[in-house]
């Protein structure tokens, strides 16, 4: 079946010294079995969390990536730069790069095409606002956001990838989808992959993110569609992200 991943995003924070801090965490702190653990750290520090996390089980991640392989793009950063680095997987479409970086679905496509040719494993991330949820427009703007993407891919490519749902009202607020709107929206996502494929569905790791914390991530962890998380704030406390990974197993 399919493995849980447990994913922290630690957006533009944290520092060499708390990448140390962490590895030293996973290297006393036994996971259960059948759970992964990656975190996604600005890729200044990608090498040395490689090197931190050599010893441990946990993978490495970058938050972005432009989408063409090089070139005059100052200040951008390649799916193959990262990969040097020793990223397994890529952040897309995060919300905070579809609002403050502009990143439309065309985009999101882009970078999510230049990740998979370079093997990096890209975790697309959908969701509904605030206002597109209160006028009932989840599923429309969660699944369109979905097609953007899988419609375009080959089969062999949709089959690399993972989906992060995060509702953009429960993104750094505190407030967390109940479980089960979590999991409503990881059925249809589901079920909207069942159209490409009846085994891509079945083997597609479906992430909720959105406020998932010690305390609330146990119960969103047991719905039957949800196969881990993506954590922003909490993966920045040692405690509480291993308490998360913890209670994946
Ligand atoms: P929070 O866990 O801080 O709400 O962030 C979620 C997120 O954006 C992870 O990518």
């Amino acid at each position: 079946m399919r493995t849980a991943l447990i994913a922290g995003n630690w957006k533009m924070n944290g520092s060499l010294a708390l990448v140390e801090r962490f590895a030293q965490a996973f290297v006393e702190t036994r996971m259960p079995a059948g759970v992964e653990v990656a975190l996604m750290v600005p890729s200044p520090y990608l090498d040395a969390a490689r090197q931190a996390f050599g010893g441990t089980l946990v993978a490495t991640g970058a938050q972005t990536l432009h989408s063409e392989s090089g070139g005059a793009f100052t200040g951008e950063v390649s799916g193959s730069m990262l990969a040097e680095f020793g990223a397994r997987y890529v952040l897309v479409g995060h919300s905070e790069r579809r609002t403050l970086f502009h990143e439309d679905d065309a985009a999101v496509l882009a970078r999510v095409k230049a990740a998979l040719a370079v093997d990096l494993v890209p975790i697309l991330c959908v969701g509904e606002s605030l206002t597109e949820r209160e006028a009932n427009r989840t599923e429309a703007i969660v699944l369109g956001q979905v097609a953007a993407v899988f419609d375009v891919l080959e089969p062999s490519e949709r089959e690399r990838m993972l989906i992060a749902y995060e509702p953009v009202w429960a993104i750094g607020t505190g407030k967390t989808a109940s479980p089960e709107q979590a999991q409503a929206v990881h059925a249809a996502i589901r079920a909207r992959l069942k159209e490409y494929d009846a085994a891509l569905a079945a083997g597609t790791r479906l992430l909720y993110g959105g406020s998932m914390k010690a305390a609330n991530a146990a119960e969103l962890l047991a719905q039957p569609d949800i196969d881990g998380g993506l954590v922003g704030g909490a993966s920045l406390q040692i405690d509480d992200f291993l308490a998360i990974c913890q209670s994946a197993g």
